[in-house]
């Protein structure tokens, strides 16, 4: 895989550089700002640019819009956030493209910061209109792209805008993640141990059958380990199922077998007549019924304990999607014991990596990022990356 062309290698002194960044943070009903790591995360490229003497022009979403101006998605608490963090100035624009906003552009300073207001107050964001592209390009000179989360979409600010642009690069953060993920993929240390969960097996055929031609081992948790437990002709209950997948798991459990690639499933499960807070739960072997009525929400301390020996045996894990509903403290031993697995192992000099979304909200629920290798910034962009696709953000940048 060859590097793209990296902040670094611009120069920026004195020169208008926009900036697309992922400053969508979570915030409460009085729009605090609830977890800043995304602003953190892009703190390289930005320090990078003001240091430089660049004219910092950023840009980013925040939320759903759809098109519309909606006040409680302003990006103000993301300008404020910011300017602390830097303890600098950083002024909002009123919106992301317009007269009054180059004007503002063109009053900078070197060094100078300006938050673009949220994108998807137009639709031309989403649509990558050719239109809304010119204008957002009018307002820079360099282009660097350092929002992975959304480095899998083609849209105007991280596809369209760029392509208008002479001077383009990633910033840290994506080079990072593409750093790490290309190397599990392209160059993993052996044993290398792909762990997949979450509710479906449909979202994850393309990547399971990618990562099958590199890894040692795969465990499968979570929703979609039943669609894989049904195929093996185990009774579920009225466990999450995939009947349409079904015919896909018995395929994929034969071609391991015929490549050499071990699958672990679950061996015992945690289950309960429903999903709620307080419920009565079972655990059971894999091989006892699963009584009608009744759904699987969890895997089981057997299965805790020999994934966690599989993990701990390996030198690269890469880990997309919770082992249960995690979010319910009744099911969320199985995926708090493959974190703990995971971050013995690194402490022991494995490289473990997370593929964002889930799996990374719950390791920071456990309080456990700190010994995790690299968690992604981008849940449906590091699957895509992993599944071999184009990101467009991504490829819309110069190769050294
Ligand atoms: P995904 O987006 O496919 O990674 O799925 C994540 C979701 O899968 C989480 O919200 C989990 O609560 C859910 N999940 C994990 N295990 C199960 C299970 N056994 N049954 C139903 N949902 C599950």
């Amino acid at each position: 895989m060859k590097a793209r062309q990296f902040i670094e290698d611009l120069d920026l002194k004195g020169r208008r550089v926009l900036i697309r960044v992922d400053f969508n943070v979570p915030l409460d009903e009085n729009q605090k700002i609830t977890d800043n790591a995304r602003i953190v995360a892009a703190l390289p490229s930005i320090r990078r640019i003001i240091e430089s003497g660049g004219k910092c022009i950023l840009m980013s979403h925040l939320g759903r819009p759809k098109g519309q101006r909606v006040e409680s998605m302003s990006l103000k608490p993301a300008a404020e956030e910011l300017s602390l963090l830097l303890e600098k100035n950083v002024s909002l624009a009123p919106d992301s493209i317009g007269s009054e906003v180059e004007k503002m552009v063109s009053q900078m300073k070197e060094g100078e910061l300006l938050l673009l207001e949220n994108l998807r107050f137009h639709q031309g964001e989403t649509k990558n209109d050719p239109q809304f592209c010119e204008a957002l390009a009018r307002l820079g000179e360099v282009y660097i792209n350092d929002a992975f989360g959304t480095a899998h979409r083609a849209h105007a600010s991280t596809a369209g805008v760029a392509a208008l642009m002479e001077d383009r690069a990633v910033g840290y953060l994506i080079r990072k993640e593409l750093e790490f993920l290309g190397a599990a993929v392209l160059d993993p240390q052996k044993p290398f141990t792909a762990i997949l969960g979450g509710a479906k097996v449909s979202d994850k055929i393309i990547v399971i059958k990618r990562l099958m031609e590199k890894v040692d081992a795969l465990i499968i948790g979570g929703g979609m380990a039943n669609t894989f437990l049904k195929a093996q002709g185990m009774e579920i209950g009225d466990s999450l199922l995939e009947e349409d997948a079904l015919e896909t798991a018995k395929n994929l459990l034969d071609e391991a077998k015929k490549s050499g690639v071990k699958i672990h499933l679950p061996v015992d499960v945690c289950s309960a007549p429903e999903l709620l807070q307080e419920v009565e739960t079972k655990f059971l072997k894999v091989e006892d019924k699963v009584q009608a009525g009744w759904k699987i929400l969890d895997i089981g301390p057997e299965s805790v304990k020999q994934f966690g020996s599989v993990i701990q045996n390996s030198k690269t894990v890469l880990w997309n999607g919770p082992m249960g509903v995690f979010e319910y403290p009744a099911f969320a031993s199985g995926t708090r014991g493959v974190t703990e697995a995971l971050a013995k192992a690194t402490d022991a000099g494995a490289v473990s990596i997370i593929g964002g979304g889930d799996s990374a909200a719950a390791v920071n629920q456990f309080g456990m990022q700190d010994r995790i290798t690299h968690i992604s910034t981008g849940g449906g962009a590091s699957l895509e990356f992993l599944e071999g696709k184009e990101l467009p953000g991504v490829s819309v940048i110069p190769e050294k």
